[in-house]
């Protein structure tokens, strides 16, 4: 699988072609970036269009927890658009006029769990966004914990039809302290045994890691990038951990046991990540975009272009790229 995503070890500083194949960018190939990815494999632009299912999490509806992960909203960190059907969410996002020039589109199943339902009711929800013309694959946000056969099956099955499936499982951390600390409600090895599963299955793999979390130093930021490293994963998605309205995060704010990270500190950690990883993997995210209606802190998060544009130039700086320092001797850096 590693193959089919087109490994490339070859550093950027030294690439010739850099510019000219990232069209122009003054970033070339310091890491590699989603969209890159989906051009290159689709030969146009692919856009991810964000859902909302209306889905559960085991974390939240008593069946492993109550309460959820300490930073979790009530919406699941996703979009709040059900009870709109699928269709209607995919069509809605496709008519809006800012749109132009994108060739397809990803559904992107983002809100709380989702291949936590019966197997009847995932496959009508996943066929009513590939009914869609224009839908060329699934996104599909879920837990480790939350995968079994028959949606195994259902993926294994999508995906030999040639249809791009990524699986977008939430870790967070390789830390087992530390998942028990933000009560995620299952391991590290529950993430790796998942992964090798769903590998197996032909499925694409982007996992999900916040930076900052509780109890958590730079050393254990990139002990975690050094763990995943060496899974059959294909894509990454970062980002700092922020605090919202309403959540145990806030409370442990407010008592002043815990300190949100700066972008300075954020933007180092992210970089330490990618250089760990390997560089044929996918990068979908390096930072989010909290509601600022929603969000306590840090507020620097919601300037989303500045903390790229920061990463970009710290990366330049450190003279550094995504997997410089795959597989990791616990060099410098
Ligand atoms: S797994 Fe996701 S939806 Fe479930 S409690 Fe944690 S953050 Fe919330």
């Amino acid at each position: 699988m590693k193959e089919s995503l087109g490994l490339q070890s070859q550093s950027p500083w030294n690439s010739p072609r850099g510019t000219e194949e990232t069209h122009g960018s003054p970033f070339p190939g310091w890491y590699r970036d989603l969209n890159s990815f989906l051009r290159e494999r689709f030969g146009f632009k692919v856009q991810k269009i964000p859902l909302d299912a209306g889905l559960s999490c085991p974390n939240r509806d008593g069946t492993i927890g109550s309460h959820g992960c300490i930073y979790c909203d009530s919406k699941g960190s996703g979009t709040g658009a059900a009870p709109r059907t699928i269709s209607q969410q995919i069509l809605d996002y496709i008519s809006k006029p800012r749109k132009a020039n994108v060739g397809g589109y990803l559904a992107y199943f983002q809100s709380f769990t989702n291949t936590y339902a019966p197997i009847s009711k995932l496959e009508e929800l996943y066929q009513e966004a590939l009914s869609i013309p224009g839908i060329l694959g699934l996104c599909i946000g879920t837990r480790p914990d939350c995968l079994g056969e028959d949606v195994m099956a259902l993926l294994r099955d999508y995906a030999s039809r040639g249809l791009m499936i990524w699986l977008e499982m939430g870790l967070q951390s390789a830390h087992d302290e530390t998942l028990l600390r933000i009560r995620r409600g299952h391991d590290f090895s529950t993430f790796q045994k998942a992964a090798i599963r769903a590998e197996r299955a032909g499925l694409l793999i982007c996992v999900h890691l916040i930076l900052g979390l509780p109890g958590e130093t730079t050393e254990h930021m990139r002990e975690t990038a050094r763990r995943i490293s060496s899974l059959p994963l294909h894509g990454l998605k970062l980002h700092g951990l922020y605090v919202v309205k309403g959540t145990e995060m806030e409370r442990i704010l407010e008592e002043g046991s815990y300190e949100p990270l700066t972008m300075e500190e954020y933007v180092d950690a992210a970089i330490d990540v990618l250089e760990r990883i390997p560089p044929s993997w996918v990068v979908h995210r390096l930072t989010s975009d909290p509601d600022p209606r929603s969000l306590v802190s840090p507020s620097w998060m919601l300037d989303k272009g500045k903390v790229i544009h920061a990463i970009k130039a710290r990366m330049l700086e450190r003279r550094t790229w995504q997997g410089r320092l795959f597989p990791d001797s616990r060099g410098p850096g």
